[in-house]
């Protein structure tokens, strides 16, 4: 499959996380970018609306939920899948309630995060 119509902005404070990410999406052929804070992704995302953010939830300043709220604001749209560390039940609840696609737990599956983002970007209409 050609992935490189589709574009992710991976958003976490941790660079470690943002590389690992960013490696392996671009290998699978999608263009990515990365945000190491939420005020940083809304600019980013103003700018260029991408196909998919992968959002983590624990960031300094502004947390994850803060900046999906603000991302639903401005585009109710927005494919977003969050990344929490352990199951905090209610920030998913939340994160739903605003229409969240999906999210995973950290440490994360490679493999399943993979087949996740095909199979959400392979349903939405728009690339
Ligand atoms: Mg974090």
């Amino acid at each position: 499959m050609d992935f490189s119509k589709y574009s992710i902005l991976v958003v976490d404070d941790q660079t470690g996380v943002r590389r690992l990410l960013q490696e392996t999406f671009r290998e699978e052929g999608y263009n990515v970018d990365t945000a190491k804070e939420g005020a940083e992704a809304l600019v980013k995302i103003k700018e260029s609306p991408p196909s998919l953010v992968l959002l983590d939830m624990k960031m300094p300043g502004m947390n994850g939920l803060e900046t999906l709220h603000q991302i639903i604001k401005d585009n109710p749209a927005q494919a977003v899948i969050m990344m929490t560390a352990y199951e905090e039940l209610e920030v998913v609840q939340e994160a739903r309630k605003l229409g969240v696609k999906d999210y995973i737990t950290k440490p994360f599956d490679l493999n399943y995060l993979k087949e996740l983002i095909k199979s959400i970007l392979c349903k939405t209409p728009k690339g």
